[in-house]
């Protein structure tokens, strides 16, 4: 972490003369359970919290006036039918219970007057079991995944990540699309090149991608949790931004700096932590935790602006901000 510079200004890009902003809602989509000690250090070796697996609904303005917004849904959350787990994935989940499903995120949609069917893109963080949802229930959307999903999806990554923890058909392979691989040498291990977004570096972040082509919407490559996994930095109002965080930590104590990530034993000898890189992981996290720094981001052309930093199992931010779930907004 100390090699990034904590007192640099962060610069956002200024508002465009006719800016697009998106309203962004929370999504109950499930909780689940997770053992203190394998996410911070310092931690209870005995506590156990139930903690949310956040989604977001974004919406993004139309084009044109008389037609309803583009609705795009991050992250899933966790799938109410647990048969749809597979059995290596319900061994695991087997050690996460208490878990709930109810509202999962097409229940939480329909509760705020939305359908599931409205949904035109779902983008997943990363696809761990608590992530992924129920990707049938949304029939009519396009799946956006970050370079290399669709591999870990089919073969697995490693003897940390082996293939039946994952589930070769999750996604619908007719609409799913890969974001393209995000540094040169990954690209021969890409399963799919697509021009249509291309990285550029922005706030701080190496890689980033204009989803919407108008600055509203950012997907940031965030490595080290999981292949693939992405954020989102969007642009709410002029002044206000939001970063979705997904798994980049699990306690936004890490975020803060007041906890470490842990490491734990990896059964084969080793230290592992629930990241697949855990110094890369680090290293995404320092980068978010830049934008949380009162005074130190800003707008081009000098405006000071606010970015809300949220991750996916902030149970703490959840239980504060009630109001702020669908129909509610952030
Ligand atoms: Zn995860």
């Amino acid at each position: 972490m100390s090699s990034l510079d904590d007192h640099e200004t962060i610069t956002l890009p200024a508002p465009a003369p006719n800016q697009n902003y998106v309203s962004i809602s929370a999504l109950d989509a499930g909780h689940l359970t997770l053992p203190e000690k394998l996410f911070v250090t310092d931690a209870d070796p005995d506590k156990r919290a139930t903690v949310p697996s956040l989604s977001f609904l974004i919406q993004h303005p139309s084009q044109h006036p008389k037609t309803t917004p583009t609705n795009l849904v991050f992250d899933l959350g966790l799938k109410r039918d647990v048969s749809g787990y597979r059995a290596a994935q319900q061994d695991h989940i087997a050690q996460r219970q208490p878990t709930t499903a109810s509202p999962d995120a097409a229940a939480s949609l329909r509760a705020g007057g939305l359908e599931p069917t409205d949904i035109n893109t779902v983008i997943l963080s990363h696809v761990h079991w608590d992530h992924v949802g129920t990707p049938a229930d949304f029939p009519n959307a396009e799946f956006v995944v970050g370079s290399g999903t669709q591999h870990l999806l089919a073969h697995g990554g490693g003897p940390l990540y082996p293939a039946d923890i994952f589930n070769p058909d999750e996604l619908p392979s007719d609409r799913t699309r890969e974001l393209p691989p995000v540094r040169a040498s990954d690209a021969a291990h890409a399963s799919a090149c697509q021009t249509r977004h291309a990285w550029t570096p922005l706030a701080g972040f190496p890689a980033v991608v204009d989803f919407y082509g108008d600055g509203s919407v950012y997907v940031v490559d965030a490595p080290g949790h999981l292949v693939g996994h992405v954020n989102v930095l969007a642009r709410t109002a002029p002044g206000k931004w939001v970063y979705l965080g997904g798994d980049c930590c699990h306690d936004a104590r890490i975020l803060s700096g007041e906890k470490g990530i842990a490491l734990y034993g990896d059964g084969r000898g080793g230290l592992r932590s629930v990241h697949a890189d855990t110094e890369v992981a680090a290293g995404t996290v320092a980068r978010i935790a830049r934008l949380m720094k009162q005074g130190r981001v800003r707008e081009e052309g000098g405006r000071e602006v606010r970015v809300e930093v949220v991750v996916a199992h902030d149970g703490v931010w959840r239980e504060g901000n009630r109001g702020r779930f669908w129909p509610g907004r952030l």
